[in-house]
């Protein structure tokens, strides 16, 4: 399908101009800063690099990925509000979402006065190709949002390829759960397609929900738009040193990762002796979604002893998703669940 970049973004927006800061050409540099009304005093008294190319290559050789072809966010929720600022005219255009998925997109479209299209998951969280070229043939939707492993489901979308390829507008895949799955990232097919973007975040696997870094992938002249209309120093100072420093100690991190897929396979032992539990969806993330016989119940007898889920209705009716802790919250949880008694 031909792609022309030009005719997906906002027309108004080829005549706005971004915030325009002389700091990124001088940092690290001696000089005298008189242009940003800072104050001269303090420790966290300057502003931070407004495009962090520290952190943006560490993240590029993490990615196998290049330097130009990357933007961050203060956070991939701020990647995703900004996909609909930069492609979506509102009242006018729409997006087109899975249905279940990431409950933001539906929420920053509303914000944005962004229609939503949606796309119904079959019983296994699937996407159904005839469903999907029957919709696409109808649809006008400027932004295909496909997450995959999928919140709230935790599944992987099968042959992701076919919907990108098969989209004629900007295609976004939420790999925000990608590094606990063992499927492959589609970092790799920016190559083949222009518009394409990948999102993928620090908050998850690599354990900085704090420091809300969120970081997207694709074609050098969309990562420009992003890069020219977020807002000015969106990543700040101590998140961008926080996170080089612990992204320079992967191997700690990766341990991490090995150490949650581990306890989630006990996990599941543990929920599938629980008398309450209906079902566990296959997961390739750091939580399942569980079907209990009384999810509300549930999530209340958590709540009680102060046991935080996350109760997935109306969609997914008597579901929870639960998210893998490390070992004695993961105990504490299947205890308690153990004692609940259902009347
Ligand atoms: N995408 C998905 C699928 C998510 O589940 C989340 C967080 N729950 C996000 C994006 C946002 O992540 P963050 O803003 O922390 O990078």
């Amino acid at each position: 399908m031909e792609f022309n970049l030009n005719n997906k973004v906002r027309p108004h927006l080829a005549g706005v101009k971004s915030y325009q800061t002389l700091r990124d050409s001088y940092i690290n540099k001696q000089a005298v800063y008189l242009d940003a009304n800072e104050n001269p005093f303090g420790e966290f008294n300057r502003y931070p690099d407004g495009d962090p190319i520290q952190l943006k290559k560490k993240l590029a050789e993490i990615n196998q990925a290049k330097t130009e072809n990357l933007f961050l966010g203060n956070g991939s929720d701020e990647l995703i509000d900004l996909t609909m600022r930069i492609f979506c005219e509102p009242t006018k255009d729409s997006i087109l979402i899975m249905n279940p998925s990431f409950v933001m997109y539906e929420i920053y479209a509303r914000m944005n006065n962004v229609q939503v299209e949606k796309l119904e998951l079959n019983s296994g969280f699937q996407l159904e190709k005839d469903l999907f070229l029957d919709t696409v043939s109808k649809s006008q939707a400027k932004v295909l949002f496909l997450c995959s492993p999928n919140n709230p489901t935790g599944n992987s979308i099968d042959d992701l390829e076919f919907y990108i390829q098969n989209f004629n507008g900007i295609v976004v895949v939420d790999e925000a759960y990608i590094e606990f799955s063992p499927e492959d990232s589609a970092v790799k097919l920016l190559n083949k397609y222009p518009n394409l973007i990948v999102l993928k975040t620090l908050s998850k696997a690599f354990g900085m929900a704090g420091l809300r870094i969120g970081v997207g992938f694709s074609s050098i002249e969309i990562a420009s738009l992003f890069i020219q209309l977020k807002p000015p120093y969106n990543i700040s100072s101590e998140s961008q040193k926080l996170a080089l420093l612990q992204l320079n100690n992967l191997e700690v991190l990766k341990n991490n990762i090995s150490i949650i897929l581990k306890e989630k396979e006990k996990l599941k032992l543990g929920l599938e002796g629980i008398n309450s539990v209906v079902k566990i969806f296959p997961s390739d993330a750091n939580f399942f979604l569980i079907e209990f016989k009384d999810a509300q119940l549930i999530y209340q007898k958590l709540l009680d002893k102060n046991i935080l889920t996350s109760l997935r209705h109306p969609s997914l009716n008597n579901c929870l998703r639960i998210s893998v802790g490390n070992a004695d919250e993961n105990s504490e949880l299947l205890k308690v669940l153990s004692e609940i008694k259902e009347s």
